[in-house]
């Protein structure tokens, strides 16, 4: 079942509607969850997001469609001095951890029926979007902004989907896009937004069974869980998915969200300095994390309450403490965008700043592959 989050009008799980006729953004309910197997229970499942079937939507296997995402590993690094984990997620299959999500609402979308979509995108939705459309035989469109970095703009072109590059915010690119899908006469095309998708959601919450799994076996369940957050589709994925883990009896305490935002486009940020329960819309200028400059999130009061439930915080970053956080991850062999260095920035602040101790467990969340970062990157001689 569908439920609207604003209006609790409930629909069919396969309801061809992206938003409620109230506007407000739509929330999955999953009525056949069982529970999550512990995790000598799940050695023999596939490597990949389907080993959690029990708490993910309802799928018949044909329809699963899948290129192996998640299962991505956690390294050490020293950082500032502390011992750190990166979960590397930015090996997902597309080069970002948007896959995670894309495979359940592609999955969700085919099992419908739908045989074409549209979405729009900074660039790494755009990528993963075309990618699993691709593999599901579906036509495919993207909506981007014109300023789109070159090297994603050429995968989403080799997946075989179509670009509309448009002029403007990011704001103006999601406008575009959902008056295109209202405009189609056929009623045919389905807008897979995965900033909308409730489904893309409920596979965003496998970053939370993955590090439970991998952190359970050796006792060493993270403290602190620090993610990058524009829309926040890492923060409250993860949050849901360590609240079914507890809830399960699976882990006694959600770890401490650290959501983490570019100080040049900081609405969750700002509302949560304020002590505000909302989060407004704010003016952003230009950052280097480009997938994560969203100045008004769909679900940020939702995020700003599971930073606050989870006894965690929000923090804004520099552009320069990104930069160096990316030179540094750099010079360790780990080379991501700029938007997934603000995990390192944040975690670089807390422990100069003795938020984080030196016996704490921290595990940053790094979700995009540096190979493909915008121009910013390549011209601003960072590297
Ligand atoms: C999309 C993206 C994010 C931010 O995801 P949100 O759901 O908008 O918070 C972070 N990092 C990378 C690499 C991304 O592509
Ligand atoms: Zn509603």
């Amino acid at each position: 079942m569908i439920c609207c989050a604003r209006c609790g009008l409930e629909y069919p799980s396969d309801t061809k509607i992206w938003r409620c006729t109230c506007k407000g953004e739509l929330e999955y309910q999953n009525q056949h969850k069982d529970n999550i197997p512990p995790p000598e229970g799940l050695a023999l499942r596939p490597h990949s997001i389907w080993r959690y079937r029990e708490v993910l939507p309802r799928l018949e296997d044909e329809d699963i469609v899948t290129l192996g995402e998640g299962c991505t590993p956690c390294v050490t690094a020293k950082w500032h001095g502390f011992p750190v984990w990166f979960k590397l997620d930015f090996l997902c299959p597309t080069g970002s951890y948007k896959d995670r999500g894309v495979s359940v609402m592609i999955s969700h979308l085919k099992q419908m029926g739908v045989r074409s979509i549209v979405e729009d995108s900074s660039g790494n939705a755009g990528a993963s979007v075309a990618a699993y459309a691709a593999r599901a035989g579906m036509e495919c469109t993207i909506f981007v902004p014109s300023d789109t970095s070159p090297a994603k703009l050429a995968q989403i072109r080799a997946y075989g989907a179509k670009i509309k590059a448009i002029d403007g915010t990011r704001q103006d690119v999601a406008e575009a896009c959902q008056k295109a899908v209202e405009e189609d006469g056929s009623g045919e095309t389905f807008y897979a937004s995965h900033n909308w998708n409730p489904f893309f959601l409920e596979g965003m919450k496998t970053l939370a069974y993955e590090i439970w799994e991998e952190c359970a076996r050796s006792e060493m369940i993270p403290d602190w869980v620090v993610v990058p957050a524009g829309y926040g589709s890492c923060a409250l994925g993860a949050y849901r998915g360590f609240l079914d883990l507890v809830n399960q009896g699976r882990l006694s305490q959600i770890p401490k969200l650290i959501i983490v935002q570019a100080e040049n486009c900081a609405p969750i940020y700002h509302a949560y300095l304020r002590g505000e329960a909302r989060v407004a819309p704010v003016r952003g200028t230009g950052t280097a994390a480009e997938g994560i400059a969203c100045s008004n999130p769909i679900r940020g009061t939702e995020v700003l309450r599971a930073a606050r439930k989870s006894d965690g915080l929000v923090m804004a970053v520099s552009e320069e403490e990104i930069n160096s956080a990316a030179v540094k991850l750099a010079k360790d062999g780990i080379f991501v965008e700029p938007t997934s260095a603000v995990v390192g920035a944040a975690l670089g602040r807390l422990i100069d700043s003795g938020v984080i101790l030196e016996n704490d467990i921290a595990l940053g969340i790094l979700t995009g592959i540096g190979l493909k970062a915008g121009t910013l990157t390549h011209s601003s001689g960072i590297f």
